[in-house]
């Protein structure tokens, strides 16, 4: 282990290249272009990585890998851009318009609030909900915006306490009467917390949109700006009064779609428009200069007079398990022991499970509720097709409709918490209560 300090005495370069660096204005974190014989490369340079050569550049590419180039006479640098100062900035104060609405940012961490830390080289949420909003001015044209950080950190480690203080302060900014709330979010998770919002959200009077970032800040290809952008912009200009998620829609910076908060899902590691709504269609597509083109009318409309009512209990003994060839009984029964509660299975194909975990998932039925999801995401569970589906219903595994496993884990912990007559859970997971199952499938 090394301090903070040890760290950045280890993390110099040789002489030879503080000298060249110095000589060119270059720190660490600027945007340079290395030319080393034939060959060009662009990017931010980072610190030295600890075992590494001391006579070697090492810089973050636009595609977010780090290269090291080992130093000669025929590399020639020269600095693009010189890093942003991170906490240094002084927020000016902006006069309220009258004439545009109010919109509150709440900040939880992620990637959109995050920068390259160039003193480890990875990523950190650590911006502040202020500073992202000083980041992107425009914002500042569409409305009135305020700002505030509930968390910082990564989604994947956001547990059920973390979306509870997100609902209070959801709750709070609706109470000071905002026209709409952005949340931004580690994509990770974010479909998750979507969810999370949609059960423990009844009656929402305003807009709710959730807007993450593929790419940090300090990337040329950060898609965050844009995406808070349309954000904002949909709020403004549209009388939308759910909660939705907005992200690319293309690898191009044209325009976002808003995703509703039940059927969306990252599906992939990288791109930029790695969401998808899954068996639905998006709500609408919207681009910065404010267009906004719907492409379902059923949303529910914005009206301030609604009561909100607060349902965030959630039961932590729930479980999202993914079966799979070769499966092990012992997981299930691990469950039963621990007195879970409530159990999501992502199944195979229309709904299936291994005959091996059976009567372990008899046990668990015993004193609790087991719902069946697909690992095919699109399409429909029908347990009735099959045997092994047929058998799963009989012992009381309840199908789970069109909803996504992520969802359906959500649903079930909240019906959990929030409920006490078994039956009515068992009613309420297998209908529509937040657009989480679609009546048929069209998709
Ligand atoms: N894993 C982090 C998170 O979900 C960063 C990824 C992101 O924000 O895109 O918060």
């Amino acid at each position: 282990m090394f301090s903070t300090s040890q760290i950045s005495v280890i993390n110099v370069y040789s002489g030879k290249i503080k000298k060249i660096l110095k000589s060119k204005g270059v720190e660490r974190g600027d945007r340079i272009r290395i030319k080393k014989g034939s060959k060009i490369y662009e990017g931010i340079l980072m610190p030295r990585i600890q075992l590494g050569d001391r006579d070697s550049l090492v810089i973050k590419l636009e595609n977010g890998y780090n290269i090291g180039l080992r130093y000669s006479d025929n590399v020639e640098i020269e600095l693009i851009s010189k890093h942003k100062k991170v906490g240094k900035k002084e927020l000016k104060p902006i006069k309220y318009d009258k004439n545009k609405p109010r919109i509150s940012i709440l900040s939880m961490g992620g990637t959109i609030a995050s920068r390259v830390d160039y003193r480890t080289g990875g990523v950190v949420p650590r911006f502040t909900a202020e500073e992202l909003i000083e980041d992107v001015p425009e914002l500042r044209e569409i409305a009135n915006i305020y700002g505030r950080q509930v968390e910082s950190i990564l989604s994947e480690n956001m547990e059920f306490k973390d979306y509870k203080k997100l609902i209070r302060e959801v709750k709070k900014e609706i109470e000071n009467g905002v026209d709409g709330i952005i949340i931004t979010h580690g994509t990770d998770t974010l479909h998750y917390t979507a969810a999370a919002l949609s059960f423990a959200l009844e009656n929402l009077p305003i807009p709710v949109i959730l807007v993450g970032a593929q790419r940090s800040s300090d990337r040329a290809s950060s898609d965050g700006p844009m995406n808070l952008i349309c954000a904002t912009q949909f709020i403004a200009k549209s009388d939308f009064g759910e909660i939705g998620v907005c992200m690319h829609a293309t690898e191009s910076d044209d325009y976002c779609f808003i995703h509703p908060a039940c059927k969306i899902r990252k599906m992939h590691t990288s791109r930029r428009d790695a969401f998808r709504t899954i068996n639905s269609k998006p709500w609408a597509k919207v681009y910065p200069d404010g267009r906004i083109e719907f492409l379902k009318e059923d949303y529910v409309r914005r009206d301030a007079k609604r009561k909100l009512v607060v349902k965030d209990k959630f039961e932590e003994k729930t479980a999202l398990v993914k079966v799979h060839p070769s499966i092990s009984p012992k997981i299930i029964d691990v469950l039963v022991k621990e007195k879970y509660r409530g159990l999501v299975i992502e199944g195979t194909g229309l709904g299936h499970a291994p005959s091996g975990i059976k009567d372990s998932l008899k046990r668990f039925l015993k004193s609790g509720i087991v719902v069946m999801t697909s690992q095919c995401l699109d399409g429909r569970i029908n347990m009735n097709v099959y045997s092994t589906g047929r058998e799963l219903q009989e012992i009381g595994v309840i199908p789970g409709e069109d909803m996504l496993p992520e969802v359906a884990y959500i649903k079930l912990s909240w019906l959990l918490g929030n409920y006490k007559d078994k039956r009515e859970i068992k009613r309420l997971i297998k209908t529509n209560l937040r657009g989480e199952i679609s009546e048929r499938s069209e998709f």
